[in-house]
């Protein structure tokens, strides 16, 4: 498939909504962090493989290395905090924002794969 803006906001319009990246309507997620095995309204089976989601954890570990790194260098250089509190801050947010950012790197991952390779 060739990446276009249409593509590319497709798949992430599906992604952050938690869509099946097949019908666009069927949902991901059955809870919080229990994963559909099946599309409710195609039956597209989501972990394609044994250890599919491995690509999601680096999405999960590139995105808050992303967010954490920035952050913290940012506020150590405009804002006069202590080195103690911006660390703990950011070592606070390193370990929280993996936990909500989960159902959304899996979802990015599944996404961008279907989309590159959506017949295996
Ligand atoms: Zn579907």
């Amino acid at each position: 498939m060739k990446l276009t803006l249409t593509n590319l906001r497709k798949i992430l319009q599906c992604s952050f909504r938690l869509k099946c990246p097949r019908c666009s309507k069927g949902t991901l997620f059955q809870k919080h962090f229990t994963m559909f095995s099946h599309c409710t309204e195609c039956e597209l089976k989501f972990e394609r493989e044994q250890g599919y989601f491995i690509g999601a954890m680096y999405i999960n570990y590139g995105a808050t290395v992303l967010l954490t790194f920035p952050g913290y260098f940012i506020l150590d250089i405009f804002t006069s905090i202590p080195f103690l509190f911006n660390f703990g801050v950011w070592g606070l947010v390193s370990a929280v924002f993996p936990i909500f950012f989960y159902r959304y790197s899996k979802s990015l991952w599944l996404n961008f794969d279907y989309a590159f390779n959506p017949s295996s």
